[in-house]
C-alpha cells in the first residue's frame, strides 16, 4: 500500500502516519522528519535548507525529490510507503509519478481556525526528534520528553506567525493537488475529528474501501 497523506499543516497527518505505519507494516516517510536529521546533522544540504525553513519557506523541490528519491529505494520501502508533507504541489505530485506509483491519496480535512488553536500546543524534543502535544498526544513525562528525558520545545515551525504563513501557503499551493489528484480517482477526504482515534477510525474505513 503507497499511501500519500494530504492535509494543512497541524492537521494530524503525523501522527494517522505513525498509526498507519504500524497498521499496514510499512514505514511512514516525513520530508519534514528527513529535511530535520539533514539540519540537525549539519550536513551540507542540512545547512543550506536551515536558513530557508526558520524564513518559515519551503525547500526547493529539487532538494526534497533528491532527499525522498534516496530514501523510497531502500529496503523497508519494498511494501509500500505512507508519505506525509510531500508533494505539496502540483510539480511535486508529477515529479514524484517519475519515481513512484501510489495507490491512494488521503485528505485530511480540518478548518484553519482548529489548525491555529492545536499547533499551540505541539511540543518537540531537540535531542531525539520526538514529538508531543499538550493535550492530544502528552509526553508522560510531562515537560520532558518520555524517550530522552530532554526539556520539550516548541519548534519554530508551530509558532502562530510561521503557522498563518505556512496555511497560506499550504491553500496557494496544496489545494490544487486534490483537483490534480481528483482526475487520477486516488483521492479519498476524511473530516479530522478532535480525538485521534476518531479519525483513524475514519481513515481505515476510507481506506477499506479502496
Ligand atoms: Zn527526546
Amino acid at each position: 500500500m503507497r499511501i500519500i497523506l494530504l492535509g494543512a499543516p497541524g492537521a494530524g497527518k503525523g501522527t494517522q502516519a505513525e498509526i498507519l505505519s504500524q497498521h499496514y507494516c510499512i514505514p511512514a516517510v516525513s520530508t519534514g522528519n528527513l529535511i530535520r536529521e539533514a539540519v540537525r546533522a549539519q550536513t551540507p544540504l542540512g545547512l543550506r535548507v536551515q536558513a530557508v525553513i526558520e524564513r518559515g519557506e519551503l525547500v526547493s523541490d529539487e532538494t526534497v525529490i533528491q532527499i525522498l528519491t534516496e530514501r523510497l529505494t531502500k529496503p523497508d520501502c519494498e511494501g509500500g510507503f505512507i508519505l506525509d508533507g510531500f508533494p505539496r504541489t502540483v510539480p511535486q505530485a508529477q515529479a514524484l509519478e517519475l519515481i513512484s506509483d501510489v495507490d491512494c491519496v488521503l485528505s485530511i480535512e480540518v478548518s484553519d481556525e482548529r489548525i491555529i488553536k492545536r499547533m499551540g500546543g505541539r511540543r518537540s524534543c531537540p535531542k531525539c526528534g520526538a514529538t508531543y502535544h499538550v493535550d492530544y498526544k502528552p509526553s508522560a513525562g510531562g515537560e520532558n520528553c518520555q524517550h530522552c528525558g530532554e526539556f520539550l520545545v516548541v519548534r519554530n515551525d508551530d509558532k502562530p506567525e510561521v503557522v498563518l504563513h505556512r496555511l497560506e501557503t499550504y491553500h496557494a499551493q496544496t489545494e490544487p493537488l486534490k483537483v490534480f489528484y481528483e482526475k487520477t480517482g486516488k483521492l479519498l477526504c476524511v473530516e479530522g475529528q478532535e480525538e485521534v482515534k476518531d479519525t483513524t477510525a475514519l481513515v481505515l474505513e476510507a481506506l477499506a474501501s479502496l
